[in-house]
């Protein structure tokens, strides 16, 4: 990946980060306010006990988004951002672009997808045998 699209996927990753901390704070700024409303001094905290605030009040997406932003980052200094994790091949700009979280190329997710996909129907197949041989046992009693 050129310097240039580095740099500017470094910018487009610390903006989302920002955004994301930024909601967090929001979330955090409400429940703070809505406790102050029951009359008890939160603004009065220290900032350790805040930070643990914080991440209680992370929800799991929030979380794996800022996880994932942080990933991001952090494979950016590696130079291993924009490489595809399953054939190291490179990962199309565009896509990045779209899904800068992308760890593998269109390729790589494609089958990744089929087969999750060719997953499913078997345990489906396993399980009918299961259902009918309960159906019968019921009939039998
Ligand atoms: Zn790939």
């Amino acid at each position: 990946m050129k310097k240039k699209d580095r740099e500017k996927f470094a910018a487009l990753l610390n903006d989302m980060r920002k955004s994301i901390l930024r909601e967090i704070q929001q979330d955090v700024k409400a429940e703070r306010d809505g406790e102050a409303s029951e009359g008890r001094d939160t603004y009065d905290i220290a900032s350790d006990e805040r930070d643990r605030e914080i991440n209680l009040l992370l929800g799991d997406r929030e979380r794996r988004k800022l996880q994932q932003t942080d990933d991001a980052l952090q494979r950016l200094e590696t130079g291993e951002y924009g490489l595809c994790d399953e054939c190291g091949g490179e990962i199309a700009l565009g896509r990045l672009e779209a899904m800068p979280f992308s760890r593998l190329c269109v390729t790589c997710q494609d089958e990744f997808e089929q087969t999750q996909r060719t997953m499913r129907p078997n345990s489906t197949v396993m399980a009918s045998p299961r259902l009918q041989a309960t159906d019968s046992d019921e009939d039998t009693q």
